[in-house]
């Protein structure tokens, strides 16, 4: 038992968690480092941890060199996997350095799901022989919230040669670090004109600026396409029913990526808890305790109904609102409890409360999941 993050029961899981708590806290020291040059001036601080993971969350057939623990092989391709990783990672390092680690957490579910055979092989094969950052691009300046309502357009070039993109995305995860990503894209009217495209950032007319935030600082980036060619084998999906082709492809993976970020928060709310039981008496920690207890089952339950159903919503949407608002709470709660000039004599603190507030737009905000999740709860 440490803190908050009770040991797990499962043995493997057990050994991934203690693992990752082994190797965790050498993020903290990175975390820091672009939390204060979130410019791109520190491209980003490298650990031991995080350059395991960029090898990682790869299917099978293109990953020859898993995570092995106790003789046991780890793809971290399950939900539940990939929540004790990211969990645990957080609680004992920084969540925030883990949105802008290298790897295919978000671009590698739409490929897993949307690729042919030739176009996974290229894009995870790359990725192992190369690891580097990869985005998934679907935000636009006019709003996120509606996916349907993307602007951005990929029509057939006139010379013939595969087609044309253009358009503009805001709040992408590694937009200015990454070589390739996942861009949705418009291709016709309707909700069938929706696609996904893959997209190699040394294309001419592609460029990429990171952006200023408050927290979560050196995450995220705007993009901007004008005449990007997207050669016709990078349009992925059309191996599929035209149903299946779109949106179809990244619902699905949208419930894992929710258990992922709840993980994230929940891990954010651990550290913050262990942290002020260094400062203040064990009494007035007790309900902050409870909380994130109650938040974390919910956490783990929801990656467990995913992993037996990828089709399974309400779950990973109650608990990625539970923990965002539990990651807010939590860090403004120890920053109450060490009173005035708290941000300043606890620059730890300071961080993760600022870098606790992301946690709500990502995977689409709490109004959002609350369209999930309420008409579960009607009769
Ligand atoms: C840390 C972080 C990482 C991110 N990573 C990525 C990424 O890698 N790729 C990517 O594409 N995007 C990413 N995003 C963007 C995120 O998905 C969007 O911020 C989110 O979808 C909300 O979109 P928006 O900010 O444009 O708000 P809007 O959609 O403009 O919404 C504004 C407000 O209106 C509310 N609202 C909107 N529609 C409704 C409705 N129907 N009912 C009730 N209320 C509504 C929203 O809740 C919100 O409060 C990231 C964001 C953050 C903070």
């Amino acid at each position: 038992m440490t803190g908050t993050g009770t040991d797990l029961a499962d043995p493997r899981l057990r050994a991934l968690q203690q693992y990752v708590r082994a190797e965790a806290p050498a993020l903290r020291a990175a975390a820091r480092e672009l939390d204060r040059h979130p410019d791109g001036s520190t491209l980003y601080p490298k650990t031991a941890l995080l350059d395991r993971l960029a090898t990682l969350q790869i299917p099978r057939e293109y990953a020859p060199d898993p995570l092995i623990l106790d003789g046991e092989e780890f793809h971290l391709l399950s939900a539940t996997e990939r929540v004790v990783f990211h969990e645990e990672a957080a609680a004992h390092g920084d969540a925030s350095l883990l949105l802008a680690a290298p790897g295919s957490l978000t671009a590698g579910m739409l490929v897993a799901s949307l690729g042919d055979g030739a176009q996974q092989e290229r894009f995870f094969t790359s990725l192992q022989s190369s690891p580097t950052w990869t985005f998934l691009a679907m935000t636009e300046p006019q709003g996120g919230s509606d996916a349907t309502a993307l602007r951005t357009t990929l029509e057939a070039a006139p010379d013939g040669e595969g087609f044309l993109l253009n358009g503009t995305k805001r709040f992408i995860g590694n937009a200015h670090r990454a070589r390739t990503g996942v861009v949705t894209v418009r291709t016709g009217p309707g909700p069938l004109g929706i696609r996904c495209a893959l997209v190699d950032t040394a294309a001419p007319g592609f460029t990429a600026s990171p952006l200023a935030t408050l927290g979560m600082r050196g995450v995220l980036g705007s993009m901007a396409f004008e005449q990007v060619r997207v050669p016709a084998e990078d349009l992925l999906g059309s191996h599929l029913p035209p149903t299946r082709r779109g949106m179809w492809g990244w619902l699905h993976s949208f419930n894992l990526l929710r258990c992922v970020a709840a993980a994230l928060a929940v891990g954010l709310a651990r550290a913050t808890h262990d942290y002020l039981a260094g400062h203040v008496a064990p009494a007035r920690l007790g309900p902050l305790a409870a909380r994130i207890h109650r938040v974390r089952a919910l956490t783990h339950e929801a990656a467990r109904a995913v992993d037996a159903d990828p089709a399974t919503a309400v779950l990973p949407a109650a608990a990625k609102t539970a923990a965002a608002s539990l990651a807010e709470a939590v860090t403004a709660g120890a920053l109450e409890l060490l009173g005035p000039g708290a941000r300043l004599d606890h620059p730890l603190l300071d961080k993760w409360a600022r870098d606790a507030h992301g946690f709500d737009p990502m995977e689409g905000t709490a109004h959002i999941q609350a369209l999930t999740v309420f008409p579960s709860l009607q009769r």
